[in-house]
């Protein structure tokens, strides 16, 4: 039995990469999709928030000169094309999907608006929520803990590069801790470069829970959908 009904699952705009070093690696959509299949067709409802770091992040455009308003909607409008192609990738796998983005693009997909979202996920369809919050200066990682807090999910899944939170990347440091559960405050105190503080600060506020996992290692969403000890709980 699921221990979860509704969750929010978050992927960067790099999950889409794979092994191409910018954009949308075709293979990887496929990968994603076939895991939210599953997930799919054991009744979980899931909501879905894409970055866009894989095209454009807004904070490097503005670094190279360019106004950071313009650069943050450029940020945003990437990753409405990193959902039209996890739409296509889930299409394919049979799994019913809608797009919704926080800036209005109606030719391409609908509004966000949280009542159709709901009723999206009650029958049984995946919303990809697109354009992070519709606001520059924000990420997608807050774009997730409000869509998650507004939808009523009952835990936002991070999918990262590394299997939880250390207490230094461990990509570099060999010896840096794991940490299997931390509180909130214990995430903002450390800096703890998990998601930035106003995602956290959110999920606070608003007990959501908030679980990082290895985006890599197969199966491991289906079993913290079973509620199992999956990578770090932050509760
Ligand atoms: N962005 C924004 N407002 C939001 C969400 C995103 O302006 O609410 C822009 C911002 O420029 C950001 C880019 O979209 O750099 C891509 O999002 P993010 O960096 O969070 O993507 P990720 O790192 O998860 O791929």
């Amino acid at each position: 039995m699921p221990k979860y009904r509704r969750i929010l699952l978050k992927f960067s705009g790099e999950a889409l990469m794979g092994k191409v070093s910018y954009g949308i690696d075709p293979e990887m959509a496929q990968q994603i999709a076939q895991e939210l299949q599953e997930l799919n067709s054991m009744g979980i409802e899931i909501g879905l928030v894409i970055g866009g770091g894989n095209i454009f992040r807004g904070a490097g455009l503005a670094a190279a000169g360019m106004d950071r308003v313009t650069a943050d909607h450029m940020g945003m409008l990437a990753t409405v094309m990193n959902a039209l192609a996890l739409q296509d990738a889930l299409e394919r796998f049979n799994v019913f999907c809608r797009v919704m983005s926080a800036i209005r693009i109606n030719e391409v997909c609908e509004d966000y608006i949280r009542r159709r979202a709901i009723r999206h996920l009650e029958k049984g369809r995946l919303v990809i929520f697109a354009a992070g919050t519709g606001n520059p200066f924000f990420t997608t990682d807050t774009a997730a803990s409000l869509r998650a807090i507004e939808i009523g999910a009952e835990l936002l899944i991070k999918a990262t590069k590394v299997d939880g939170i250390y207490s230094a990347d461990p990509l570099i440091n060999p010896n840096a801790q794991f940490f299997p559960k931390l509180n909130y405050d214990q995430v903002i105190e450390h800096k703890l470069a998990v998601m930035d503080a106003t995602a956290i600060i959110m999920c606070r506020d608003h007990s959501l829970p908030l679980r990082i996992f290895d985006m890599y290692k197969a199966g491991a969403l289906t079993r913290i959908i079973k509620g199992e000890d999956v990578g770090t709980l932050v509760a």
